[in-house]
């Protein structure tokens, strides 16, 4: 039987989310600097073969599910052919991946082709103004292509990510509404984290998601939780009443989902991290690059995993934001 990572309160890892890069071509305020940022060096970055290696290594410890992010994954070149590494390891259930959108409609076919078949899309806005005050850069329509690219290609459902900010996207609330209605992509709001390069993050800007499923309520039609859902999945979804539509709620501020967390990291530059808020971190590279074994590596993630705490402290005077921001962890 395949072993199993559990940590001390009880939790079954099985879901790697895996950075592949920092860099990015957009430079969303609530996760990058606006400018002169300090990229990791290209020959820090795991090559496609180490990242193989680890996630074989992984799957040894019951990891079944892998996501790919970044930074902007799309900007690593031949993305795809990662992607069929991964799908070809036996135990690996599941791929998925998180972008921008932005290089998504040159890229889809392949990666689909390839064996990716779970996308999230991150669009905060659904009007070019506001995405440009957001992003700090234009691509508003590419987004919108590749959106439509990813549904042509066969990926379903196509999930829509959309950070939710206080003083800045209340009014895009209704149209996403509305859009997921007409396109069937399925949007999950998310709410602001501290994870910002600039440490700007407040309580205050963070727009809950109880207030946007009151407006959908009021605005479009009521919406009702949709049954079966995963437990270890951090969306909490809904549907609107006439069945067309669907919403996801990840309230990582105002209901964190800590107790069923059943994920771990590795960023671009091979570190292990057992949460989004971890303080510290596991040098795997170093491993992997000066001769290290299989056997060394997978206890390197059985302690990380075991180390993990109980669950992030935003919302008490505890709180302290990791020095990573989020494109150089990997969301
Ligand atoms: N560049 C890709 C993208 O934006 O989809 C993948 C990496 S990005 C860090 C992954 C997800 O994290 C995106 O959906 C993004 O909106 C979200 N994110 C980034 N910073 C965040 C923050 N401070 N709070 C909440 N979500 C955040
Ligand atoms: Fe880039 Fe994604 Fe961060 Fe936006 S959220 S700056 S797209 S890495």
């Amino acid at each position: 039987m395949t072993e199993q990572l559990i940590d001390s309160f009880g939790r079954v890892h099985n879901n790697l989310r895996i950075s592949v890069t920092d860099r990015c071509n957009i430079r969303c305020f609530y996760c990058m600097p606006a400018d002169d940022v300090v990229f990791m060096k290209r020959s820090a970055l795991l090559s496609f073969e180490e990242i193989e290696r680890f996630v074989r290594v992984a799957t040894k410890l019951g990891v079944n599910k892998v996501r790919l992010t970044g930074g902007e994954p799309l900007v690593r070149r031949e993305l795809d052919k990662l992607v069929a590494q991964i799908a070809a390891i036996p135990e690996i259930l599941d791929v998925g991946l998180t972008t921008n959108g932005i290089l998504l409609a040159d890229q889809a076919e392949a990666l689909y082709a390839a064996g990716l078949r779970r996308i999230n899309i991150s669009l905060d806005a659904l009007d070019p103004v506001r995405f440009k005050e957001i992003t700090r850069r234009e691509g508003y329509e590419k987004v919108i292509e590749g959106i439509q690219a990813a549904q042509q290609v066969g990926f379903d459902p196509v999930k829509v990510n959309a950070v939710t900010i206080r003083g800045m996207t209340e009014d895009q609330v209704v149209p996403f509404g509305h859009f997921a209605r007409e396109t069937g992509a399925e949007i999950r709001f998310i709410e602001f984290m501290p994870l910002d390069a600039d440490n700007a993050w407040e309580r205050d800007k963070v727009l809950f998601a109880h207030e946007i499923i009151e407006s959908l309520n009021r605005e479009i039609m009521p919406l009702v939780p949709v049954g079966q859902q995963d437990k270890t999945a951090p969306a909490t979804e809904f549907m609107f009443e006439d069945g067309v539509g669907r919403i996801g709620f990840i309230a990582s501020v105002s209901r964190p989902f800590c107790e069923s967390c059943n994920r771990f990291r590795l960023t671009a530059d091979g570190k292990l991290r057992n949460c989004l808020f971890s303080l510290e971190e596991t040098d795997v590279k170093t491993m992997i690059r000066d001769g290290g074994s299989d056997d060394e590596i997978a206890a390197a993630i059985r302690e990380s995993v075991a180390a993990k705490k109980e669950g992030h402290e935003i919302n008490t005077a505890r709180f302290i934001q990791p020095d990573r921001p989020m494109y150089s962890i990997g969301g």
